[in-house]
């Protein structure tokens, strides 16, 4: 039996016994998975070095109804190497990769996951600015996840924020007759700029760049939102904050 076989990401490798590896693949079309790679730290050979970050891999696989499947075959279809050769680029990519995995359950639909992350290392792969590159992703992650921005309302009387700015709490963000006084104010360009970041088209990432001062702004409100979304802090984020010197 040959096997299901999808385009992956490789968000995590986990040595197992000896000679295995625990895979767990973003999938095209099969959503999140993790599978048992038997052999592969003994010999390279067995997955034509194709196992490893920063590679879009054809993977060949074997998955059960229950159970851990198996990665029967590997070979990589692309190699992010400018991402790999690129210290600041590679923690952006592996935390990229963190949150994915934090965001994402087996079984859930990850098509658009998947797409943000090919679009995003094709973006650092020829350059892009990579502030910007990050911010997308999380907006994009916290949209995923059900938080759109469109709702952007003030969490205590429920009025829409875009064109009022806004004070930011601990509860989030608040409009400013309600957060008058106190907290961290947030002007409307910023609110926008988070607003259209968010709905950026793929075809779109490749010209937009968000401006310093609107980063220094957004940069903290972005990450709390997208701490509060997935509900845990990502580890890779405090090193991320040292290798991008934010
Ligand atoms: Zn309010």
């Amino acid at each position: 039996m040959p096997g299901e076989l999808d385009l992956a990401f490789v968000l995590r490798l986990v040595p197992y016994r000896d000679a295995d590896l625990v895979v767990t693949l973003l999938t095209q079309h099969h959503g999140l998975i993790s599978l048992m790679a038997r052999g592969a730290r003994k010999s390279q050979k067995r997955f034509s070095g194709a196992l490893d970050y920063l590679t879009l891999i054809r993977a060949t696989f074997k998955k059960p109804r229950s159970g851990m499947g198996t990665l029967t075959a590997a070979e990589s279809a692309r190699s992010y190497e400018k991402i790999r050769g690129d210290l600041a680029c590679y923690h952006l990519a592996m935390h990229f990769f963190e949150v994915t995995r934090l965001a994402t359950r087996e079984g859930d639909d990850a098509n658009e996951p998947f797409l943000l992350l090919g679009h995003l290392l094709t973006l650092l792969e020829r350059g892009g600015d990579r502030t910007t590159a990050l911010r997308i992703f999380h907006l994009k992650t916290i949209a995923h996840l059900g938080y759109a921005p469109s709702e952007l309302a003030c969490a205590s009387c429920g009025v829409g924020l875009q064109e009022s700015g806004a004070h930011l709490h601990e509860g989030g963000l608040l409009c400013p007759p309600c957060g008058a006084g106190n907290g961290v104010p947030l002007s409307k360009s910023a609110v926008n700029a988070i607003v259209k970041t968010a709905s950026l088209t793929y075809e779109e990432f490749r010209s937009f760049k968000i401006s310093p001062a609107e980063e220094r702004e957004i940069g903290p409100v972005v990450e709390a939102a997208l701490v509060r979304a997935l509900g845990a802090e990502p580890r890779s984020l405090e090193q991320l904050h040292e290798m991008l010197g934010t």
